[in-house]
């Protein structure tokens, strides 16, 4: 899900290169069709799927040639995951639109390698339980989880003392809070360590996405978020660590290489060979940590918050930032005022405890509403 993005092409690098162990049975994207068909051409799925249902006409006419079915629609992406020959469903996709096709393929039994973090930060606790009850494996694919799960293995959940979660900073680590307020979504989309899809890199400017790998830890370890630190390291090789109960830190380092992760959520339990690069210890020479700014970042505090207050609370997080980065990158609003959108925006939504699924749509709906009004004033 979500083939022709930043994860999507990534993954399929992988696939190539071990082609006797991978085969792409379907390939489903947003609405990157002229990626989408070079990619069935090059891989011969049964399948492939574009959620915008307005291109289905087009993509059907050019895979003409090819002996695959073609469906469109955000429902159909949902059903084609089910399909009994798949074993791993990549989940890439961006956003809340990504939830209810992962909810679908768990509930099949399909392990999920999982990089659309939004679907844990949305719904963690409905993702948990089915998966427990499906015993549906989910591995994580976003790096620092990643580095998580490999400092865990053959260790005892019971004896984490605490998570060190990293982040890079991103491209405004060491500006002045009067410089953010000037900046601007071209400034923003320049990462120093990733290449990333335009959301993420937003997110990663803004900090919420650390604020939301926090949540999405919580949900994946079984770790409260009191027990959660994130720490900023600029050169992004620890790509985050696990502090045990008799102090001993145990870290996964690594180039800044999205195809590691994903090959290791490919290959688990197994470690494959890979060509990608090395990262170069003498070349990087020193490896730095500081605490994050709080005043500069307040979308880290207000992940922490809403998981604090927990029911509808974060899917009302993720909608508003959804609005508000989709907002700055189309100039709509500065990037400090993403920040106030988010905060005014939990204030205002209705809170409901104990979710049900109807709930989480209910809540996303009204939160990009309230999101929307709070943009208005900004108009300019
Ligand atoms: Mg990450």
């Amino acid at each position: 899900m979500g083939s022709t993005g930043s994860i999507g092409t990534q993954t399929l690098d992988v696939v190539r290169a071990y082609p006797d162990r991978y085969s792409v049975y379907a390939l489903c994207a947003h609405r990157s069709i002229d990626k989408l068909v070079e990619q069935a051409m090059e891989f011969h799925p049964e399948m492939v799927c574009i959620a915008d249902e307005s291109l289905y006409e087009p993509l059907k006419e050019r895979l003409a040639a090819l002996e695959c079915k073609v469906w469109a629609g955000s429902d159909a992406i949902a059903q084609v995951v089910t399909m009994p020959s798949i074993d791993v469903v990549v989940a890439a996709m961006v956003g809340y639109a990504g939830l209810k096709p992962t909810i679908e393929a768990i509930k099949a039994g399909k392990t999920i390698a999982l990089a659309n973090k939004e679907t844990l930060v949305v719904a963690g606790e409905i993702i948990c339980d089915l998966a427990m009850k499906h015993h549906t494996p989910i591995l994580p694919v976003d790096s620092e989880h990643s580095a998580i799960f490999q400092s865990l293995a053959g260790e005892d959940k019971s004896e984490i003392e605490k998570i060190l979660l990293t982040a890079s900073g991103g491209p405004f680590r060491t500006y002045s809070l009067e410089q953010m307020r000037t900046v601007t979504a071209a400034d923003a989309l320049k990462h120093p360590n990733w290449e990333m899809g335009a959301k993420i890199t937003i997110d990663s400017a803004s900090m919420m996405n650390k604020g939301f790998e926090v949540i999405e830890a919580k949900w994946l370890f079984g770790v409260p978020v009191e027990k959660i630190q994130v720490l900023v390291h600029p050169q992004s090789i620890v790509h985050s660590a696990v502090q045990f109960t008799d102090g001993a830190i145990k870290a996964q380092l690594g180039a800044p290489d999205m195809r590691l992760p994903i090959q290791y959520a490919l290959s688990y339990p197994e470690r494959l060979g890979s060509a990608f690069p090395r990262a170069d210890l003498f070349a990087i020479g020193a490896l730095t940590f500081e605490q994050p700014d709080p005043e500069r970042f307040p979308n880290l505090g207000l992940a922490y918050e809403a998981m604090r207050r927990g029911g509808n609370i974060p899917c009302v997080l993720n909608a508003a930032n959804e609005v508000a980065n989709l907002a700055f990158r189309e100039g709509r609003c500065g990037f400090l005022q993403m920040s106030d959108i988010i905060a005014n925006t939990i204030a205002k939504a209705p809170f409901i405890a104990k979710p049900a699924y109807e709930d989480y749509v209910a809540s996303d709906t009204e939160a990009r509403r309230i999101a929307g009004q709070l943009l208005k004033p900004f108009n300019f």
